[in-house]
């Protein structure tokens, strides 16, 4: 047992033991299928835990967990619980073993296994993915679209008024409200709540985007950077290297990323919309440099002699003898 920073038990290991009473597959934003356990609630560590993700089929198949198993669940700190073992695995009734899916669950195409250890759903317009993508979209780590629920999402695409991120920001009051569980109030609020998220900076929108390598703590230095998606898309290799946590591999991840005719095209809408738009202060601060080459340029003209002293990037400067 070891303490938390703030003196709590948040690092307590805990344990229970539950029935396994489904094994479902869920599909990923990227593809990925992960086959998560639906077990009978078992409360550890103060949260009642009715599903277990079972990370990929091997591991199901290397605990052998199956339906009517009595499994045993532990959860440790902020680690997402998870099955130890099977604890009745010799009882001979036992159902039979979940055997992995040989075509994606959601959309009934095709699977690949790309890193030898998950299966992949290839359909980029699969619904799962899709939902999943928007679900990430409007996560608090994201554009924090309040409104925006899991439910919300499921019908939004489901009518088909949803595809991509894009499509949010094209969404109309008529077609919102007739949304089953809607009506005319909740699809202003939820609208309301999508404007506001046009104003939520570049950072937010690189996570929301799902770029691959693309974490919070990258976002923000790429966008520190950067500035604007424009500045972000024409960058070279080298220029993304230089910013900390991208890499070789996420350079070539993000160019290969911009160049996708996809997410193109859902960013060129994004940016029509006015999304990610640089916030206040930076327009401001361009502003004021704007300002000064304009004097600087004057100064020139008129033949003073001056010395930048304090750089640009400060915005300040002298000029005298
Ligand atoms: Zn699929």
């Amino acid at each position: 047992m070891k303490a938390g920073r703030n003196g709590s038990e948040s690092w307590r290991v805990m344990t229970g033991i539950a029935t396994v009473e489904a094994i479902d597959v869920q599909v990923g934003r990227t593809g990925i299928l992960t086959p998560v356990a639906h077990i009978s609630p078992v409360r550890l560590a103060g949260t009642v835990v009715k599903r277990v993700n079972l990370y990929n089929f091997d591991e199901m198949r290397l605990k052998d967990v199956r339906v009517g198993d009595d499994v045993l669940v532990w959860e440790a700190g902020n680690v997402i619980p998870q099955i130890v073992q099977v604890v009745n695995g010799d009882r001979a009734d036992r159902s039979s073993p979940c055997v992995p899916p040989h075509r994606c669950p959601a959309c009934k195409g095709p699977l690949t296994r790309p890193g030898a250890v998950h299966l992949c759903c290839t359909n980029p317009n699969c619904p799962a993915r899709v939902k999943e993508r928007i679900r990430h979209f409007a996560s608090r780590g994201a554009m924090n679209i309040k409104s925006l629920g899991p439910a919300r999402i499921e019908r939004l695409v489901d009518s088909g008024l949803v595809r991509t991120a894009a499509d949010l920001y094209a969404l109309e009051i008529g077609g919102a409200a007739a949304l089953e569980g809607m009506g005319e109030q909740s699809a202003r609020r939820l609208l309301r709540a999508i404007e506001a998220s046009k104003s939520r900076g570049l950072a937010s929108l690189l996570v929301g985007l799902s770029m691959p390598h693309i974490g919070n703590t990258t976002a923000k230095a790429l966008a520190a950077r950067f500035g604007t998606l424009d500045a972000l898309m024409s960058a070279d290799g080298w220029q993304l290297r230089e910013v900390a946590g991208v890499g070789k591999e996420g350079a070539e991840a993000i160019i290969a990323f911009f160049g996708n005719p996809r997410s193109r095209s859902v960013i060129h809408r994004l940016m029509m919309a006015g999304v990610g738009a640089p916030p206040a202060h930076h327009a401001a601060s361009s502003h004021r440099l704007s300002a000064l080459v304009d004097k600087i340029t004057h100064i020139l003209k008129a033949g003073v002699r001056f010395v930048l002293a304090a750089g640009l990037r400060g915005g300040e400067y002298d000029h005298g003898n």
